[in-house]
């Protein structure tokens, strides 16, 4: 009967499952009105997150007004911002900071996908700077300006999304543009980690193939092609990369700073 047995560590037996609760904190986080963004706003409201700012670049009421309504518990502000931007970036994290006084927990998570080629000959020099300007500079802007946050705080925690694209070249979608700016957000992940070491977390989540708008504009044969290549055999759910986020942003993760979690089916290990 194990129940009898003493606890070796009896401090962690009563409370591991409070370790991932969110009770009394805030969080921010980019892209948080839509797809894996509003997944991770929704789990971290259910985890019992006091204070939630969605940072979206178009005005999402529906979204928004719909966790307003369902946790009418915690505080829900809306801010919309262009990350591309580094004014914007900056003015919204100092009213988020004004208004909820501390910012415990900061989610880079917006971004986007498509290019014009497929290939870098295919691809416009504007469709480059785009793809970096949203999915590179923009979770730079915010890592700049929520860590000047984080160390006059002496704490927070920061997780930003990069991809299995980060990883592999996801053959045959290609998009050198999207591989490069995610493989910056992973090494500036553990370069922060370093950084930022004696007052925040810094960590990366890599998604793989997620059922989102994102992810919507590609054609039947292309998905097959990737459902063959992943042992899972199927595409993830929002849903699915919940626990990354939330472990990540949580005091279950006093101890862990620096990696990546890869939520991609096992795209990346064969
Ligand atoms: P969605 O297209 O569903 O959501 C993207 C979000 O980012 C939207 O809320 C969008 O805002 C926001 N956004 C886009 N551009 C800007 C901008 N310039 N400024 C502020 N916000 C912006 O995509 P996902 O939820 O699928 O993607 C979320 C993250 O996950 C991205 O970083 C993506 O690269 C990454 N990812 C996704 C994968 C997938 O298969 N879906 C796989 C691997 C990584 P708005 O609604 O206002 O346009």
């Amino acid at each position: 009967d194990i129940g009898s047995l003493p606890a070796p560590f009896p401090e962690l037996a009563d409370s591991i499952l409070d370790m991932f609760r969110l009770n009394n904190k805030a969080a921010a986080i980019t892209g948080g009105a839509r797809g894996i963004g509003y997944a991770i706003s929704e789990a971290y409201l259910q985890a019992g997150l006091s204070k939630l700012a969605i940072i979206d670049y178009a005005p999402n009421d529906v979204a928004v007004n719909n966790l307003i309504e369902r946790f009418p518990k915690s505080q829900i502000i809306y801010l919309n911002c262009d990350v591309r931007k580094a004014d914007q970036v900056k003015e919204v994290i100092e009213k988020i900071h004004k208004e909820f006084e501390v910012i415990d927990i900061f989610v880079a998570n917006a971004g986007i996908a498509w290019t014009s080629g497929p290939m870098i000959d295919q691809e416009t020099d504007d469709d480059w700077h785009n793809v970096m300007n949203v999915d590179l500079n923009g979770v730079y802007y915010c890592a700049k300006n929520i860590g000047k946050i984080f160390r006059a705080q002496g704490k927070g925690s920061l997780v930003m999304t990069a991809s299995m694209s980060a990883h592999i070249v996801n053959v045959p979608q290609l998009q050198a543009a999207y591989n490069v700016a995610k493989a910056g957000v992973l090494h500036l992940g553990k370069s922060l980690a370093v950084e930022w070491a004696a007052f925040a977390r810094v960590n990366t989540v890599s998604p793989g193939y997620i059922a989102t708008e994102l992810s919507d504009f590609v054609p039947e044969e292309m998905k097959n092609s990737w459902y063959s290549l992943t042992p899972k055999g199927r595409q993830g759910s929002p849903r699915e990369l919940c626990g990354a986020y939330l472990y990540l942003a949580s005091d279950a993760a006093t101890y862990t700073t620096g990696t990546d979690v890869r939520v991609d089916g096992g795209y990346c290990s064969v």
